[in-house]
């Protein structure tokens, strides 16, 4: 049955941390539109940041992040000069009544910055923003740069979540993908962490990786169980050397076929249910008493470019190179080339180049993946079950859904009838009832789709599919 869905759905789909995704962004969105949307942002205004220190002194053969190889700290250095100009440029546009409730790390590899400039940065933020005392701040971490130090630049600077990419312990893996990283290495960082007051730890799992097997994959997850993660991410290996050029050094005769890789996120996502943790979305599992937990089920889970978040913030402000902001007006991507962001932030302070402004089918579909990716699929074992459930009938449920938005009279829009078998206004027929969840969303929706052009909305079902084969291509 699998391998059926497996061929139907392993074509390759756009990562939808966003939508529009990235490559929509255009030129015509500049320093002039960011800074009208940086001043529009005031009290009440909940706000995440992000940084990128594009930076590693290693390179993982897998890797798809912006990110330069070095073995100077003098390129850090500058760039820290730089991002420290932009800081100062966004805060000045910034009302100080807007609480920042989370400051994310990420590159590359910010735990390569020394402890003094670890202190400095977090210093920085301090006092170009105002903070949640609440204020989640996460690092992804390479337990090959940790030393004591670095440990307690980071709690000095309040870290609260330690973000760890593991892969897979086994050595023929990590050959294979240049990532050399101990189970004992990854421990002493989870365990150095945790010693000095982080209350949680994320560990990033990958399958479909080179010499990846079942049995590999299963003795990496129970190896990491032992280290009691209040996290887990569990994410493909996306092979895609025309975009990513070390990742030719992966042989391709190596890696796991589409069916091997389905069956290894099934194996990995079992055990991890087994084992107490609760299925978020479509690739992240939680102890049920973790905040990204309980944001699920309590239906407030999100999803930005750094994945999914419970922050509550609908303004997402990156900083450093390449990265983007979201705002509830659209996307800004910082310029992406290190050597001209700095130059920028010399001449201008702000480095925006591209994005996107919403248009009001953009915030449509935005809708439709969100309400997909974060309430619909509840891991791999859901998405195969709702598959056999709904098979091809759900894209023709949404189609139903569809009708419905377009019609101000119709059954699907109007509360009062909810209750009644529904008539699709196209067909002139009885139609079943949606799935009560997915009725929610179409009348929620509903209110503003009224306003919608006809094609707007028919195109909704589009999304809706590549939506379906996203999670699919992902959970399998
Ligand atoms: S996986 Fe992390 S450490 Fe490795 S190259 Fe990518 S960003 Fe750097």
């Amino acid at each position: 049955m699998h391998k059926t869905l497996t061929g139907k759905y392993s074509a390759p789909v756009p990562r939808y941390t966003s939508y529009p995704t990235a490559p929509h962004f255009g030129t015509h969105i500049t320093n002039a539109d960011y800074i009208q949307l940086l001043q529009a942002l005031g009290e009440g205004d909940k706000l995440s940041l992000y940084v990128h220190i594009p930076y590693c002194d290693r390179l993982c053969w897998f890797c798809a992040c912006h990110t330069k190889h070095t073995l100077r700290y003098e390129p850090v250095a500058d760039y820290l000069e730089a991002l420290t100009r932009e800081v100062e440029a966004v805060s000045k546009q910034v009302s100080c009544k807007a609480l920042v409730k989370a400051l994310h790390f990420g590159g590359g590899s910010p735990t390569l910055m020394t402890p003094h400039d670890i202190r400095r940065v977090g210093a920085l933020f301090r006092s170009a923003f105002n903070f949640a005392p609440d204020a989640e701040i996460s690092v992804e971490m390479d337990p090959n740069d940790m030393d004591e130090a670095r440990y307690d630049a980071l709690a000095d600077i309040g870290m609260t979540r330690a973000s760890l990419g593991v892969q897979d312990f086994q050595p023929e893996v990590q050959k294979a993908i240049n990532r050399i990283q101990t189970f004992e290495q990854t421990k002493s960082v989870v365990d150095a962490v945790r010693a000095r007051g982080v209350h949680s730890v994320n560990c990033d799992l990958l399958y479909g990786l080179p010499h990846q097997t079942l049995d590999t994959l299963a003795a990496t997850v129970r190896q990491i169980l032992t280290l009691d993660p209040d996290r887990i991410a569990l994410f493909g290996y996306a092979h895609v050397p025309w975009m990513k050029k070390h990742q030719t050094m992966i042989k391709e005769e190596v890696l796991p076929d589409v069916d091997q890789r389905f069956d290894q996120s099934r194996m990995a996502a079992a055990m991890l249910i087994e084992s107490g943790y609760q299925p978020i979305g479509i690739d992240h599992f939680a102890k049920p008493d973790d905040s990204m937990a309980v944001a699920a089920r309590e239906g407030r889970l999100r999803r930005n470019f750094q994945g999914y978040t419970d922050d509550g913030a609908e303004t997402l402000i990156g900083f450093g190179a390449s990265s983007i902001g979201q705002f509830r007006q659209g996307f800004v991507q910082n310029q992406t080339a290190t050597g001209e962001y700095q130059r920028m932030t010399e001449a201008e302070g702000l480095t925006v180049v591209r994005g996107l402004a919403f248009s009001e089918e953009d915030r449509l579909r935005g809708y439709a993946h969100h309400v997909r990716l974060c309430r619909l699929v509840r891991g791999p074992e859901a998405a195969l079950r709702a598959s056999r459930r709904y098979g091809d009938c759900r894209s023709q449920a949404f189609r139903r859904a569809e009708h419905g938005w377009s019609r101000r009279n119709s059954r699907w829009c109007v509360p009062a009838q909810r209750n009644r078998a529904p008539v699709c206004p196209h067909r002139g027929r009885a139609v079943r009832r949606l799935p009560r969840k997915w009725q929610g969303a179409a009348l929620h929706r509903g209110v503003n789709a009224q306003q919608l052009p006809g094609k707007s909305v028919i195109s909704l079902s589009q999304a809706i599919g590549f939506c379906n084969r996203f999670a699919y291509s992902i959970a399998e």
